[in-house]
């Protein structure tokens, strides 16, 4: 639903460039962009309930993450002296203690928000609701009803990793449950042990083949009795001898205690009911993810799948001229902090050029 429109709607402030998000993609563009003096106002989301438990609170799905061991320059090891120094107090007191083995995924955003807003990056608490993108300068109205106009805007609101939703699924997040193999696969407790993927698409497939590298044996679960996968990724998973499928079952409760984390999954017959135990020391969905577009459906060419069309090779344009996107939110391939940061970095520079050609620095 639109925002009201306040009644000073004609003396909202201009701005150059707004950024909506606050995973890397984001604070990425807003060191880029406050560095070429374009002063960047960045809107990171809003502490809601809803946010709380969509996944999307501000400092985006790392946030939610323990260790981050493929964020380049971050070699395991104890980041306290530096957290210290890098991190004002009052910041650093309302993070868990370090744990000595290399950067978490809090500390990691909270370092990036940190050099952001050292190059004089403004940080508004809020979401961005609804836009209007077809005026310029653009008009972004916020959750708290704020309107703000801008030149140019850089999407950044990143994509959720779907869950089942039960709740012994969300007990054990971070403690054997997972939805990136990518992130978490080499992690020691998958090590030589059996692990459970939970989906039957392409990316299922990829998850469950990756795994095996670590796995003992992979079960690939799903819920019907053909996968989803392409026919070439189906015959992969069907052929390699670490995956062994499991036809017409869903996921029924994950397994676990407190001192080990997840130790099987109870699996559910979607033929007759019949339910079984299997033993795993993690669960990997891979059941999609959802991209947070919703307040862009109508103003920004989507994709079928929701997320943000880029429209250029090699450039963060979308289908409105001025509006730029990067990181998850565009990115349904990749999915890593790495490429999101590096498309942040992109979009920057492309809302710098498209600006300096508008006659606008
Ligand atoms: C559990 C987990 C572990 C992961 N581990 C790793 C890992 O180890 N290494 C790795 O490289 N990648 C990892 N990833 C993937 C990585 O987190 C993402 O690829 C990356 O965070 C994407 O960054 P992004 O900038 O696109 O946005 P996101 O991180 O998705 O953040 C976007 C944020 O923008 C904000 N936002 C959304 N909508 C609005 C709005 N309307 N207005 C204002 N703000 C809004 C929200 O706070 C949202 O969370 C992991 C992901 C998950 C879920």
């Amino acid at each position: 639903m639109a925002a009201a429109e306040p009644a000073n709607a004609d003396k909202q402030p201009l701005e150059r460039v707004v950024i909506i998000g606050s995973g890397p993609a984001a604070w990425a563009a807003a060191i880029y962009t406050a560095r070429a003096q374009l002063q960047p106002l960045v809107f990171e989301g809003a502490i809601t309930e809803a946010n709380r438990l969509d996944g999307t609170l501000p400092l985006g799905q790392l946030s939610l993450t323990t260790e981050v061991e493929n964020y380049p320059g971050f070699p395991a090891g104890n980041l306290q002296q530096f957290l210290d120094t890098a991190l004002p107090a009052d910041e650093r007191a309302m993070m868990a203690p370090h744990t000595g083995h290399g950067v978490s995924g809090p500390e990691l955003m909270e370092l990036m928000r940190r050099q952001a807003k050292n190059f004089g990056t403004r940080v508004v608490t809020d979401d961005i609701v609804d836009v209007d993108f077809t005026q310029r300068p653009f008009t972004l109205k916020s959750l708290e009803g704020t309107v703000t106009k801008a030149h140019a805007v850089i999407v950044a609101t990143g994509a959720r990793a779907n869950y089942l939703g039960l709740p012994s699924e969300e007990a054990y997040k971070n403690r054997g449950v997972s939805a990136c193999a990518v992130c978490d696969g080499a992690l020691p407790r998958f090590r030589n042990k059996p692990l459970i993927v939970i989906g039957g698409g392409d990316s299922a497939v990829e998850e469950a083949t990756y795994l095996t590298k670590f796995a003992s044996r992979v079960h690939l679960i799903h819920r019907r009795d053909a996968l989803r996968a392409s026919k070439i990724m189906a015959k992969r998973a069907e052929d390699n001898e670490k995956i062994q499928i499991h036809w017409n079952s869903q996921l029924h409760e994950v397994l676990g205690d407190d001192k080990s984390g997840v130790t099987g999954v109870k699996l559910e017959s979607t033929t007759d009911g019949a339910i079984r135990t299997q033993e795993a020391t993690g669960v990997f969905l891979a059941i999609g993810h959802t991209p947070n577009t919703r307040f862009l459906e109508g103003k920004l060419e989507l994709t079928p799948k929701k997320y943000i069309q880029w429209t250029t090779p090699q450039r963060t344009y979308t289908s409105v001229e001025g509006v730029f996107a990067a990181g998850d939110v565009a990115d349904d391939y990749y999915r890593q902090a790495i490429t999101a940061a590096g498309s942040g970095c992109m979009a920057a520079l492309d809302a710098e050029r498209w600006l300096a050609g508008q006659g606008i620095e």
